[in-house]
């Protein structure tokens, strides 16, 4: 650890305050994996390490190995891990919560934790195995599992696998009544399919499910083949989640030009505010400040809502996550505040129907961090600042305040 950076590690292990600001990064997707003036640690060069134990049928993970990779990795032991719709996030991913689209059939990354090993932010090393029983639960437990990029810096993981099994993907464009009655019928699917959708120029959506048994395959097609489309509808079959297609705008995806900012939101099933949730939507999709702005969501429930091990993942009860991705012309400041304005705005309106926050994206840099972290950990997060003021006196870790 001392190589990556031995001065950094020296003010650690001395205790001394570092007065510079650091950031960790994993998979480096999100806007805290760099910035002017801090120091980075990047995990991804020197923490590469993945093995597989036969005989638990359980993966460790270094934190620098991506989704994609353990995807990959895992596929040669035909088993299977549920990541999320991108196979370049890495260990912010499955420290964040990590909501899957075979989440609903199988639970959220964190779900799947065994052990985790790390430095909290005092310094101090850490090995904390899942607890057997809900008496041995720990408050450190709870807190590592959702809420530990505030507390440490993790190094290794240890994670359950599930087996691999081949996937349906519904992929199509949507109007907007279409996307109505899309939600609509998602809202009653069985566990084993989800649907996620992004909601710029056009509307594009992709169902995934998950094929246990040949009687499934035809049961899920069944689902598939009821969804109203506009065009460009493809069913498809495929071995594992690396290989589905992207949910992204095609042309009108963000590019080295433009920054951007991601909040994402949680809350229940919209069934009878269906329609107002979506007039809400065009509302403010025809406000958006430019044409790289958009809402996108994915669907939870299922596994999700169970809770026989209590985590830092409050919201169990989120049946849809929609994330508003607020993006402008980089170094261009007003267009960035129109940009941070309007996800604001967005925020307010659909706060009634998503009074959650998945803090998959944090921003201790924005006047909006207390909003977010109160939204994200409501009751718990007094506990977790005691937590913090215990293993990371010092504030070295993202603020939890
Ligand atoms: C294309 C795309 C698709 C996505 N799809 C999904 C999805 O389906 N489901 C979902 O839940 N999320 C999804 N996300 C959100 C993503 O999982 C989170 O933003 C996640 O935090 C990114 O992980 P990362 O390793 O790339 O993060 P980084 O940018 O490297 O880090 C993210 C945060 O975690 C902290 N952190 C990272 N590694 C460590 C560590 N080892 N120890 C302590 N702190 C650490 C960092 O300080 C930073 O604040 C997606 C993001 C992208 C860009």
């Amino acid at each position: 650890m001392d190589s990556v950076n031995s001065e950094f590690f020296q003010s650690l292990k001395s205790s001394q305050p570092t007065y510079s600001p650091f950031l960790v990064s994993s998979g480096g997707t999100t806007s805290r994996a760099a910035a002017d003036k801090h120091w980075i640690l990047d995990l991804r060069k020197n923490y590469q390490n993945i093995s597989f134990d036969l005989d638990k049928q359980q993966v460790e993970i270094e934190a620098g190995v991506n989704m994609g990779e353990l995807s990959s990795f895992l596929k040669k032991h035909k088993r299977s891990f549920p990541i999320g719709l991108s196979g370049k996030t890495g260990m912010g991913y499955l420290l964040t919560g990590g909501i899957s689209p075979l989440s609903r059939g199988r639970g959220l990354a964190i779900d799947q934790i065994m052990e985790i090993k790390g430095f909290w932010g005092n310094g101090k090393e850490f090995h904390i195995l899942r607890p057997k029983t809900k008496e041995e639960s720990s408050f450190e437990w709870k807190a590592l599992c959702g809420a530990a990029i505030f507390l440490g810096i993790i190094t290794k993981v240890k994670l359950k696998t599930q087996p691999l099994r081949p996937l349906l993907s519904w992929t199509a464009s949507l109007s907007f009544s279409q996307l109505s009655e899309c939600v609509n019928q998602a809202e009653s699917w069985p566990n084993s399919l989800s649907f996620q959708w992004i909601y710029g120029e056009d509307i594009f959506a992709h169902a995934i499910g998950e094929i246990k048994n040949s009687n499934d395959e035809s049961v899920l097609i069944n689902l598939l083949e009821k969804l109203p489309f506009s065009r460009n509808r493809i069913i498809n079959k495929f071995s594992d989640m690396n290989s589905l297609p992207n949910l992204s705008l095609g042309k009108n995806k963000n590019n080295n030009s433009t920054h951007s900012e991601v909040l994402g939101l949680l809350g229940p099933a919209w069934q009878e505010n269906n329609r107002q949730v979506l007039k809400i939507l065009q509302d403010l999709m025809n406000k958006r400040p430019n044409k790289s702005c958009y809402i996108a969501s994915q669907q939870l429930g299922g596994l999700t809502h169970l809770n026989n091990l209590e985590t830092s993942f409050i919201h169990r009860d989120a049946v849809w996550k929609p994330w508003i991705n607020g993006a402008w012309e980089a170094y261009d400041q007003s267009s960035r505040k129109r940009a941070l304005d309007w996800m604001r705005e967005c925020w307010y309106n659909l706060e009634f129907i998503c009074p959650g926050v998945h803090l998959a994206q944090i921003h201790p840099h924005l006047e909006w961090h207390q909003k977010e972290l109160s939204s994200a950990f409501k009751d718990w997060l007094p506990k977790l600042q005691e937590l913090k003021a215990i293993h990371d006196p010092k504030n070295i870790m993202p603020p939890l305040r």
